[in-house]
């Protein structure tokens, strides 16, 4: 079987890098241009673009949404500034089947928390410290490409509780230098689409040029993919009964 070439959609605030000379010096062009390198490097046959806070209907219309597969979703400090028009528009695209990967401080992102139905909370510090991100299932199609652990040698700390459903799909658990351990890859399904919470990506790091990191996102979006068949978006009344029909032939 043929499939599609993988429409991805790279979603990037935008914000720290203009305000932030150590952000901007990282990622001159914005985080999510080197988010789409990364995924345009690991998967050419795949059409991937990008969509910013500050473009008209953050980039997210309903149009662009209706042609889109997979959407990233990369956000901090300007959670509050998305519209619930733009949340509302991306629920009803992961319930119809579209896939989508939130990353980092998107665990506070309105629509993270509107899917997981929590307060998605969880601690945290910057420190600059090791994170070692385990693998759970080797045989999880994200964690193909990867060894039985992967590190970054400078990352902000995210520790538990982290206040999310438990996972259908843990993919990855990160331990931290200070001790502290996460549930750093979440795999979910709501309606029709997949969901992937990856944790690394703290905007003063260059988190999203570490080749691990890269390969993950990308075999996420793979995974992510949205089902050929897909439950019905309505409650039809049953009028008759299969048995009914088949006696009437
Ligand atoms: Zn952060």
């Amino acid at each position: 079987m043929t499939s599609q070439a993988l429409r991805i959609v790279v979603w990037g605030e935008n914000v720290h890098e203009h305000t932030n000379p150590q952000v901007a010096a990282i990622y001159p062009r914005g985080m999510h241009t080197v988010i789409a390198d990364g995924l345009r490097a690991l998967l050419p046959a795949a059409q991937v673009s990008t969509a910013t806070l500050q473009e008209a209907e953050h980039g997210l219309s309903e149009s662009r949404l209706a042609e889109t597969d997979v959407l990233t979703w990369w956000g901090h400090k300007a959670h509050g500034n998305v519209s619930d028009a733009v949340v509302d528009r991306v629920q009803r695209r992961v319930h119809e089947g579209m896939g989508l990967i939130v990353l980092h401080s998107g665990h506070y992102s309105k629509i993270f928390k509107r899917l997981m139905g929590t307060t998605c909370s969880l601690t945290w510090r910057e420190a600059g410290e090791r994170e070692r991100l385990w693998v759970c299932n080797p045989g999880h199609p994200i964690a193909q490409g990867l060894g039985t652990y992967f590190e970054l040698p400078h990352e902000e700390m995210y520790g538990e509780p982290f206040a999310v459903p438990p996972p259908d799909e843990q993919v990855f658990i990160s331990w931290f230098e200070g001790g502290e351990v996460f549930r750093s890859g979440n795999g979910y399904t709501r309606g029709n689409g997949k969901i992937f919470y990856f944790r690394p990506g703290h905007e003063t790091y260059p988190t999203y040029f570490d080749a691990n990191v890269r390969r993950v996102i990308a075999n996420a979006a793979e995974w992510a993919r949205p089902p050929v068949a897909r439950w019905m978006d309505s409650c039809p009344n049953a009028k008759n009964s299969p048995e009914k029909i088949a006696a009437k032939v």
